[in-house]
């Protein structure tokens, strides 16, 4: 994926920018609290006994579909660098909440720079420098306009959709085993599928028992869900 950089309307560069995931907090042993939270429902504390039979309740859970238990441990993600068609997919999920940043207050070349997501597609149909040179003239206009006194909510109609936009998102287990299993799959578009792929791969190292049916294809950069 790379990336188009203007500064008061002019290209500052046509680096690759990679998005980024960052986990910003994560419930403290998470695995051991679905682990508690699960053998309340039988009152079986005297079978915790972890990391074993925390794996084999987890396991079992989730083959049983007994998936509310997952609820219980949470995890938030700050994203950088994704498109605002990524963030537009993204925020489809409605048991997951975002803060998105806003267009209304923030002025490009002012509180920071423009950039903008360039599909791979684009470039290899040998669009690449007409896309940055239209993306860069849509920029010169955005400024100039908000420079003339049209309001950042009103001269951002002219964006493009793959303007880059922050975000952070935060959702539980549940609906981060849901999210990973539409988003990385292989029919799910790149872009939403690289970055969820990015936020899967922290999640089995930081939760590895409750992720660990997610099968990653390095190769097609996705991942299935194995049915236990
Ligand atoms: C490959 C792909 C193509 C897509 N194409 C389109 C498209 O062309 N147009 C389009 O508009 N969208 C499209 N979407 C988005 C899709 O329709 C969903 O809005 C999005 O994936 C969120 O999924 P969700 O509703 O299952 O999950 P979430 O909103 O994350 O909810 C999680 C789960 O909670 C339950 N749930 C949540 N809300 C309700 C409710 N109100 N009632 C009952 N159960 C609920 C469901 O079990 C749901 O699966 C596409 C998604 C994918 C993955």
């Amino acid at each position: 994926m790379e990336s188009i950089t203007a500064k008061q309307g002019k290209i500052m560069s046509d680096i690759i920018a990679k998005p980024s995931v960052e986990l910003m907090s994560i419930t403290p042993n998470a695995e051991q609290v679905i682990e508690l939270a699960c053998r309340t429902c039988y009152l079986s504390f005297h079978r915790f006994q972890p990391p074993n039979s925390t794996e084999e309740l987890i396991k079992k859970i989730i083959r049983k579909k007994h998936h509310s238990v997952l609820e219980h441990a949470l995890a938030t993600f700050r994203i950088k660098g994704g498109s605002r068609v990524f963030t537009h997919e993204l925020v489809r999920h409605r048991l997951m909440s975002p803060s998105q940043e806003s267009q209304r207050y923030v002025e490009y070349g002012k509180v920071r720079n423009f950039d903008a997501v360039l599909p791979p597609t684009i470039e290899q149909g040998g669009f690449k420098d007409r896309y940055i040179d239209m993306t860069t003239r849509l920029v010169e206009f955005y400024e100039e306009m908000v420079k003339a006194g049209v309001p950042k909510e009103d001269a951002r109609y002219i964006l493009p959709n793959g303007t880059t936009s922050e975000i952070v998102i935060s959702a539980n287990f549940r609906e981060f085993r849901h999210i990973f299993e539409v988003r990385c799959n292989p029919r799910a578009h790149w872009e939403i599928r690289q970055i969820c792929m990015m936020m899967l791969e922290v999640m089995k190292k930081e939760a590895p028992i409750v992720f660990d049916d997610f099968i990653l294809d390095k190769e097609t950069n996705s991942a299935t869900l194995i049915e236990s």
